[in-house]
């Protein structure tokens, strides 16, 4: 398995409030939200969390390992506010991917997303929790005008803002040559899925297509923090 990865402030933000980390076939992804750096917290707790849970234990499913893993971040954040009330309202989007046995395990809140890329085609595995997206799903606008719309911020569902979680947890072959994108939103908002296709399959080290997507991403414009994490089986 070949893995790039960048998280980048992006060009207008203060300060990056997404965060990213992975470990032995499980890879995660947090888009934090909330002032006075809440956000960062909130994130930074997702990630942590998910990554010392142990995937380990049998007999437990990669499915309910995913599930436990993201509930007891979300019980962190949760915490973390209880005892600094200062942080209320803080929050996080979370992507995660685990990969064992030829499987893809993954699951999300959020609109922060995972793609499969195999030959020339580039999937989007999740669907966003946002208003925009509902907009979309229901005709109203056009992808196109999701990403520039003043509201794409808001989400319909995060981690760390309830005590209970609507978590679907899904799974995809992940077979030699596969290639899985996790990012937050600082991409996709300006980026369009073929671009970023194009770029996934001009190039063969990770590394260098997550550099260049964060350098196109920051060209359009950087509106936000931009993180990206493309795993190649
Ligand atoms: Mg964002």
């Amino acid at each position: 398995m070949k893995v790039g990865a960048k998280t980048d402030n992006g060009k207008v933000r203060e300060q990056n409030e997404d965060a990213y980390g992975y470990h032995d076939g499980l890879f995660v992804l947090a888009d934090g939200m909330g002032g006075h750096q809440a956000g960062e917290i909130a994130s930074a707790i997702a990630v942590e969390t998910i990554l010392n849970t142990n995937f380990d234990i049998n007999p437990i499913s990669p499915e309910y390992a995913l599930q436990e893993a993201v509930q007891k971040a979300n019980q962190a954040i949760l915490e973390e506010v209880a005892r600094n009330p200062g942080q209320s309202g803080m929050g996080t989007t979370i992507a995660v991917l685990y990969i064992v046995t030829n499987t893809a395990y993954f699951t999300h809140i959020g609109d922060s997303r995972i793609y499969r890329s195999t030959g020339n085609a580039l999937v989007k595995l999740t669907d966003d929790h946002s208003l925009v997206a509902e907009l979309v799903k229901n005709g109203g606008i056009t992808e196109a005008e999701a990403r520039s719309h003043p509201q794409r911020n808001i989400l319909t569902r995060a981690l760390g803002t309830h005590g209970l979680l609507e978590l679907e947890v899904s799974r995809v072959p992940a077979v030699n040559g596969d290639k899985f994108l996790l990012c937050s939103d600082g991409l996709t908002a300006v980026l369009e899925e073929d671009l970023i296709q194009k770029e996934i399959s001009k190039n063969d080290v990770p590394q260098l297509i997550v550099d260049r997507l964060v350098s196109l991403a920051n060209d359009s414009g950087g509106v936000d923090n931009i993180t990206v994490i493309l795993i190649e089986i």
